[in-house]
Formats: structure tokens, sequence, C-alpha cells
């Protein structure tokens, strides 16, 4: 089996996080070598999708318009040499809301599968979050866990909790990882 579709976390995966959320497009600052790795997904013909929660909306500490405007930059600038993000979904509700879209929970990911007629057989999440990890062990799917943003905490998380992960640099280290089991799966 092939890794068709990739799915990806934004905050701490593509850019670097922020305590305090990233709040403004100035706060956006992509880690070193992310647009090259977007661009050798795309070459092998792998589909991109960002899967973000983004609770600073619901606490009112920005509005719909800024974070679509703060992807929008994120996707920009990862996309600068050449490769492509086919879509983003973002949650933007809090813990307290108990929507079926916060990761753990596993709704954007549904919606994905759904919309672009994916098998998720053929999809890895790549992230930094407990709440990646997760969501990723709900489906089941390989998560590369890249020691960056909140990485090494959720790290000692998995190992107590007894959840499966692919431990990563970055972004490029899980793409070079992706490429050669797709070149190992070449059936
Ligand atoms: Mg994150
Ligand atoms: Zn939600």
């Amino acid at each position: 089996m092939k890794i068709t579709t990739v799915f990806l976390d934004r905050d701490g995966v593509l850019n670097v996080d922020k305590p305090d959320y990233i709040l403004r497009v100035e706060d956006v600052h992509l880690y070193k070598d992310v647009a090259t790795a977007i661009k050798q997904l795309s070459d092998a013909g792998i589909r991109i999708i960002v899967i973000s929660n983004q609770a600073g909306i619901a606490k009112r500490l920005l509005n719909v318009e800024t974070a679509e405007a703060i992807f929008e930059k994120v996707i920009h600038d990862a996309e600068s040499d050449g490769g492509h993000i086919s879509d983003y979904y973002y949650c933007p509700h809090k813990d307290e809301d108990a929507c079926v879209c916060r990761k753990p929970r596993t709704g954007l990911f549904e919606q994905a599968v759904r919309e672009y007629g994916l098998l998720l057989e053929e999809t890895v999440f790549v992230g930094d979050g407990y709440g990646d990890a997760g969501a990723a062990h709900r489906l089941g799917i390989p998560f590369y866990l890249v020691d960056q943003g909140r990485g090494f905490e959720t790290r000692k998380k998995c190992d107590a909790g007894g959840q499966l992960y692919i431990w990563v640099d970055n972004l490029q280290d899980a793409v070079q990882q992706i490429l050669k089991t797709n070149k190992g799966n070449n059936k």
C-alpha cells in the first residue's frame, strides 16, 4: 500500500508555534526546509492536507477572517518552492465545546476523506501535539511525531500512554521516510 495523502498539523510542524497562539499574519515563520519538503511530496504525487485546532477563535483571540489569512500565509510560504497543499481544515472550538472536530477527535479527517475520496489506509499524519497522536491513533494511521514545537512533551505522553509514533526531526525528515516507505511498497 502506497501513501497517497499526508495530513499535516500546522503549528509546530509547518510554522513555529507560540504558547499563546498564532494570532497575526506577521507571527507566521516557517521552519527551514518546509517548502522543500512540500515540493518533494508534491513531486511524488502525494496530496497534502492541513488539519489544525484553532481554539483561539472560540476564545475570541482572533476572528475567522484573520485565522484564514494566517492559513493562507502559511500555505503560500510552504508552496514557495513549487509544491502544492490541496486544502486546510480547522476546528474553531475550544475543549469545553465538545465538538466533533477538535483533535484528538477525527471529524475533520473524516470530512477530508469524504470530500477527496481518500482511503484512510493510504494516509499518514505528521504532528507535534498529543491531540495529533490521539487522532492518528483513533484513525489507525501512522503518526510521525516531530521533534519541534510540543513534540518532546508529546513523546513523553505517548510513551506513558502506549501510543505509537515514528519519531522524526522535522517535516523534511518525515517526508524522507514517507518517500522511502513508498519506494519499498512499489507494487
Ligand atoms: Mg501543533
Ligand atoms: Zn471543533
